[in-house]
C-alpha cells in the first residue's frame, strides 16, 4: 500500500474529559467494536494490576498508570485508529497538554448530568489554541440529566464554539426513547439492555411504530427538532475542521447506546493526518521521506535503568525499524532499532509506522521534547511546542546548601527536558517551579534525589493565574506577594496573580498594562 493509502486510513485523536465522564467506558466500547477485546471491564489498568508487568517509572507503578495505556492502536472498520490518553486526576501534567499537539482531532466527552467540568475546560483551551477539530459526545443519557438545549448553550457560552447536534435525544433517564440521528436520517431506538434498533425516517409512519411516534415525549421532541432545523447553526465541515464548530452526539457509553453511530460517523468525518508546519515550509504526510517529532519523554525512575522512552508522532513518510535518522537540532545521526508501538494492552516491537502513528523510541538521553527526527538530507524542524501556562507554583531550595551545584544542574536538566517550568523571582532571585499538575512535583522531587542526589524543599505558593507582560510596562512597585513578579526561562516577565479577584483589581488599577494569557496567543 502506498503512503497515501496508509495516511487515508489513519485517525489519530485524544479524548478530553473530566474524570468519571466515561472516557474508559467509551474507549472500551471502541475496542469491543473493533474486536480487540471480547468483554467490557478489561481496559481500566488502574489499580487492577492488569498492567503491573510494566517496568516503567516507579512513581507510575505506585500510581498504577502504565505507558501501555497511553497510546492505543485500534483497527476499526478499515481505519487505523490511534487513541492517545490524556491522563487526569493526580496524573495531570504538562504532558497531558503536549499530547494534544500530536493528534489530528479530539473527542470531548461531557457528562449530561454535570455539563462542562474543570479538566475538560483546561484541555479544551489547548485544543482551541491549536485549532484542533473537536467532536463532542454527551454521555449518560440513560440517566436524568440536564436539558439538551441547555447543554448546548453551555458549550457555546463557556467554550465559545458553535455546536451542531448530529443527533437529538428523545427524553432521558427513565423516559429515554432514543435519538433522532439527523446525519443519517434515522431514528435510533433505545431498548434498555437490548441492542438498539434503527428506523429510517421514511419508515417512521409505519403502524408498527405508532406507539413510539404518538408518545408525548416523541411529539415534544419532534417540535424541538423542527425548531433546531430552522433556527440552529448550519452544519459546516469547514468550520468543524478549523475547530470553530463542534458536531455533538448524544448517547450512553455504558448501555452502549448511540456509540456505534458515533464511532462510524466520527471515523468518516475526522481528519486524516494533515500537513504540518516546519521551518522549511509545509511538510506533507505523503512525503516519501520519514519525519516526526517528539512530544513526550518518559523517564525510567529506576536508578539502575536510566533509559527513557521518547514518544514520537510520525508526520511524513514511512518509518522502518532500524532506519537511520538525523536529529535536526544537533545534526547527529541515530539508528532507530529499539522501538515500540502500543496495541491495546501490550507493547510490541514496531516494524513500520506511517503518518499519524505514535511510536516509542529508546532515548539514550539525547532527545528533548519538541525534537524533530528526519530521514531527509534537507534539514528542517517542526514548530516548537508551545509553552503552556502552569497553574501551580512552588518555591524550591536545596535542603543542604552544600549541594548548590548539583541542585542547579538537576533543575536545569529537568527544565530542559520539559519535566517542569522554572521561573525566577524578581528583583529578589529565588527559584520558583511551575507545573500544570501535582504529579510533576512528585516526579521532580524523586528525580532530583535519585539522579542528582539532592533533596529539595518545596514551599507552595498555591494556585496562581500567570499573565505575561511587556518589559517596558514593568514597574516593580506595582507588585507584591499577591501579584508576584517573576521571569521565565527566556527572561520574559510575568505576574503570578493570587486569584481572579487580584487579577481584576490589577486590571482596574493599571488599565494600560497589557496582560497576556498564553492560552489566547499561541
Ligand atoms: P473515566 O474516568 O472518564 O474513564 O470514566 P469511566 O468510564 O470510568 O466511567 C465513570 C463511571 O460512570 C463508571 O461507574 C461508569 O460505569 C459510569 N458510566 C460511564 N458511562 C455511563 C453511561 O452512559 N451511563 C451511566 N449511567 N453511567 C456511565
Amino acid at each position: 500500500m502506498s503512503i497515501k493509502d496508509e495516511v487515508s486510513k489513519r485517525k489519530t485523536f485524544a479524548i478530553i474529559s473530566h474524570p468519571d465522564a466515561g472516557k474508559t467506558t467509551l474507549t472500551e466500547k471502541l475496542l469491543l467494536f473493533g474486536n480487540l477485546i471480547r468483554s467490557a471491564g478489561t481496559v481500566k489498568g488502574k489499580k487492577s494490576g492488569k498492567f503491573a508487568t510494566s517496568d516503567w517509572m516507579e512513581i507510575e507503578k505506585q500510581r498504577g498508570i502504565s505507558v501501555t495505556s497511553s497510546v492505543m492502536n485500534v483497527p476499526y472498520k478499515g481505519y487505523q485508529v490511534n487513541i492517545l490518553d490524556t491522563p487526569g486526576h493526580e496524573d495531570f501534567s504538562e504532558d497531558t497538554y503536549r499530547t494534544l499537539t500530536a493528534v489530528d482531532s479530539v473527542v470531548m466527552i461531557i457528562d449530561a448530568t454535570k455539563g462542562i467540568e474543570a479538566q475538560t475546560l483546561k484541555l479544551f483551551k489547548v485544543c482551541k489554541m491549536r485549532g484542533i477539530p473537536i467532536f463532542t459526545f454527551i454521555n449518560k443519557l440513560d440517566r436524568e440529566g440536564r436539558e439538551p438545549l441547555e447543554l448546548l448553550e453551555e458549550i457555546e457560552e463557556v467554550l465559545d464554539i458553535e455546536t451542531y447536534p448530529m443527533n437529538w435525544p428523545v427524553g432521558m433517564g427513565k423516559r429515554f426513547l432514543g435519538i433522532f440521528d439527523r446525519y443519517n436520517e434515522q431514528f435510533v431506538k433505545f431498548n434498555g439492555n437490548e441492542e438498539e434498533t434503527y428506523i429510517p425516517y421514511s419508515e417512521l409512519d409505519n403502524p408498527e411504530h405508532a406507539e413510539l411516534v404518538n408518545s408525548a415525549t416523541y411529539q415534544e421532541t419532534s417540535d424541538e427538532l423542527e425548531l433546531l432545523d430552522e433556527a440552529g447553526d448550519q452544519y459546516s465541515m469547514e468550520s468543524i475542521l478549523k475547530g470553530e464548530q463542534t458536531p455533538v452526539f448524544f448517547g450512553s457509553a455504558l448501555a452502549p447506546f448511540g456509540v456505534q453511530t458515533f464511532f462510524d460517523t466520527f471515523v468518516q468525518m475526522a481528519p486524516n493526518p494533515t500537513p504540518r508546519k516546519a521551518t522549511s515550509g509545509i511538510i506533507n504526510p505523503e512525503n516519501e521521506e520519514f519525519s516526526g517529532f517528539i512530544f513526550k519523554i518518559q523517564a525510567n525512575m529506576n536508578p539502575a535503568h536510566r533509559d527513557r522512552v521518547a514518544f514520537l508522532r510520525v508526520c511524513s513518510g514511512k518509518f522502518e525499524r532500524g532506519m537511520n535518522v538525523t536529529l535536526a537540532r544537533t545534526g547527529k545521526a541515530f539508528k532507530l532499532s529499539q522501538t515500540q508501538q502500543f496495541v491495546a494492552s501490550s507493547r510490541d516491537t514496531v516494524e513500520e509506522a506511517y503518518p499519524g502513528d505514535i511510536i516509542g523510541i529508546y532515548d539514550p538521553g539525547s532527545y528533548r521534547i519538541g525534537d524533530t527526527l528526519l530521514e531527509s538530507k534537507e534539514n528542517y524542524e517542526y514548530d516548537e511546542l508551545p509553552q503552556f501556562p502552569p497553574e501551580l507554583f512552588k518555591r524550591v531550595t536545596a535542603k543542604n546548601v552544600m549541594k548548590a551545584k548539583q541542585f542547579k544542574k538537576g533543575i536545569e536538566q529537568l527544565v530542559q527536558e520539559g519535566a517542569i517550568q522554572l521561573f525566577r523571582g524578581h528583583p529578589m532571585e529565588s527559584y520558583i517551579i511551575g507545573a500544570v499538575g501535582q504529579l510533576q512535583y512528585d516526579v521532580f522531587e524523586y528525580r532530583m534525589k535519585n539522579e542528582y542526589n539532592v533533596e529539595v524543599m518545596l514551599e507552595s505558593i498555591g494556585e496562581r493565574i500567570p499573565r505575561w507582560l511587556k518589559k517596558e510596562q514593568v514597574d516593580t512597585s506595582m507588585f507584591d506577594e499577591r501579584n508576584m513578579l517573576v521571569k521565565d526561562r527566556d527572561d520574559e516577565f510575568l505576574v503570578l496573580f493570587k486569584n481572579d479577584f487580584a487579577l481584576r483589581w490589577f486590571m482596574d488599577k493599571h488599565p494600560k498594562v497589557e496582560l497576556i494569557d498564553l492560552f489566547e496567543v499561541n
